[in-house]
C-alpha cells in the first residue's frame, strides 16, 4: 500500500470476489471483479437488486470488454449469483471498452435496455465503427505533432487502427439517456447521477445518499490516478481542467461515503482522495511549468518529467495524451504559449518574459 492509500480505509480489507462470484458490499449491491488483459488487469462491475419494467431482477453497472473469457465469467454469474432472476437493465458509466464492451451482448441476451449518457453513447457508436482516438493514422499524426516522431512508434500506432472495435464490436442501437442531476430509482432507492468530464466525454457516477454509497466509475480510483488525455478527435481540448472541476462535485457527499471504484477496492475517504488527486496534478503541473521555463518543450519532451518509469508503446500513447493534457491546462491558463516548429511539432514555453524567437520558429499561438 502506498502512503496515500494508507490515508484511505478499505472497507473490506483485502477481500475480493472470486471469478464468477459476487460479494455483497451494501444491501442489494454486489461486486463482480473481472480480469482484463492489460497492465490494469481487472475491472469492477456492480449488480444492483432491482425491479424494473415490471420484472424483478438485477441492474448491471458496467460490462467488461467483449471477449470470450468475460462472457464465460458472466455465464457463471448468471448461473450462480442472480437467485434465478434476470438482468433487467444495463447501466454504463462511460464509453471506454472495459465498461461498454459487452453491453451489446448483455442487452441482447436479457432483452434489457442500455442506460448511458448521450455523449458517451454516441462517442462509443462512432468509435466502434471507425478508427478514432485510440490508434490509426489520425492518432499517429496527432502524436507526431506532439513530438512522438520515431518511425517505429508512428508505424505501430498507425497499424493499431482496430483497437477500439476489437473490444467493442457493437454498441446497442438504442439507449435511455442519463443526465447529471437525474435521480434514477433502483431497487426502490434513489441514485443520483453525477456527471463528470475529462476522462470520458460525459461520465456518469451514481450516488445513493440513503445508503451512503457512490459508484464512482473511473472518476475516483483509490490507488491510481484516472487517465486524463487529449485525443486526436478533439486536439485542442482541456481535459485536466474539466477533470479537476468534476471531482470537486464529489465533495457534496459525506466523507464516510462507501466509494465503489471501477479499479481497485471499495474505500472510504472520498474528500481525502479528491485532495490527493488535486495535489498530484498540481505537482505535475509545477514540474511541467519548470521544464517549459527552461526551454520550449513538446509533449514527447515532457514524458520523462511526468513518468519516471520505462513505458512500452501502449503506455506511451496513454502517457502522450496525458502529457498534452498537462501542457494544455497550462496553455489555457495563459501560463504557457505554444508554437509550431517547421518540423510540425508543437512546443510550449513559458509565457512570462520569454521572447517568442526562442520558441523554435513559426507562429506562436497564445490561448489567452
Ligand atoms: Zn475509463
Amino acid at each position: 500500500m502506498n502512503p496515500l492509500e494508507q490515508r484511505l480505509s478499505y472497507a473490506f480489507g483485502d477481500a475480493l470476489p472470486a471469478p464468477g462470484e459476487t460479494m455483497e458490499v451494501a444491501p442489494g449491491v454486489r461486486w463482480i471483479r473481472m480480469a482484463l488483459p492489460f497492465a490494469l488487469d481487472h475491472i469492477n462491475l456492480w449488480l444492483l437488486r432491482d425491479s424494473f419494467g415490471g420484472r424483478d431482477g438485477w441492474t448491471v453497472v458496467d460490462c467488461c470488454i467483449s471477449r470470450d473469457e468475460a462472457r464465460a465469467q458472466w455465464e457463471r454469474v448468471f448461473d450462480t449469483q442472480l437467485q434465478g432472476l434476470p438482468i433487467v437493465r444495463v447501466i454504463v458509466t462511460h464509453m471506454h471498452p472495459d465498461h461498454i464492451g459487452l453491453a451489446w451482448w448483455l442487452c441482447e441476451r436479457w432483452d434489457a435496455p442500455l442506460w448511458i449518457s448521450a455523449t458517451d453513447f454516441n462517442a462509443a457508436r462512432v468509435a466502434s465503427q471507425s478508427t478514432t482516438g485510440f490508434g490509426g493514422a489520425a492518432a499517429a499524426e496527432f502524436f507526431a505533432s506532439h513530438g512522438l516522431t520515431d518511425p517505429d512508434s508512428v508505424e505501430k500506432i498507425r497499424a493499431r487502427a482496430n483497437y477500439y472495435p476489437s473490444m467493442v464490436p457493437h454498441v446497442p442501437a438504442r439507449f435511455r439517456r442519463l443526465m447529471d442531476g437525474e435521480r434514477v430509482a433502483i431497487g426502490g432507492r434513489a441514485w443520483r447521477c453525477i456527471g463528470g468530464h475529462g476522462h470520458a466525454p460525459e461520465h456518469i457516477s451514481l450516488a445513493c445518499e440513503e445508503m451512503g454509497v457512490l459508484i464512482s466509475g473511473d472518476m475516483l480510483l483509490p490507488r491510481i490516478s484516472t487517465n486524463v488525455s487529449v485525443y486526436d478527435v478533439e486536439p485542442e481540448s482541456n481535459p485536466l481542467q474539466l477533470f479537476l472541476a468534476s471531482i470537486d462535485r464529489f465533495r457534496s457527499l459525506p466523507e464516510d461515503t462507501l466509494v465503489l471504484p471501477s479499479h481497485g477496492k471499495p474505500f472510504r475517504g472520498l474528500h481525502e482522495r479528491v485532495r490527493q488527486l488535486h495535489d498530484h496534478h498540481d505537482d505535475r503541473l509545477r514540474d511541467v511549468m519548470e521544464a517549459c521555463t527552461q526551454a520550449p518543450r513538446s509533449a514527447a519532451d515532457i514524458l520523462p518529467v511526468l513518468f519516471k518509469r520505462e513505458l512500452d508503446l501502449h503506455q506511451t500513447t496513454f502517457a502522450m495524451g496525458e502529457s498534452v493534457a498537462h501542457l494544455h491546462a497550462l496553455w489555457y491558463e495563459g501560463r504557457l504559449t505554444r508554437a509550431r516548429g517547421e518540423d510540425g511539432v508543437w512546443r510550449f514555453y513559458s509565457a512570462e518574459g520569454r521572447d517568442s524567437s526562442q520558441a523554435g520558429g513559426a507562429t506562436s499561438d497564445r490561448q489567452k
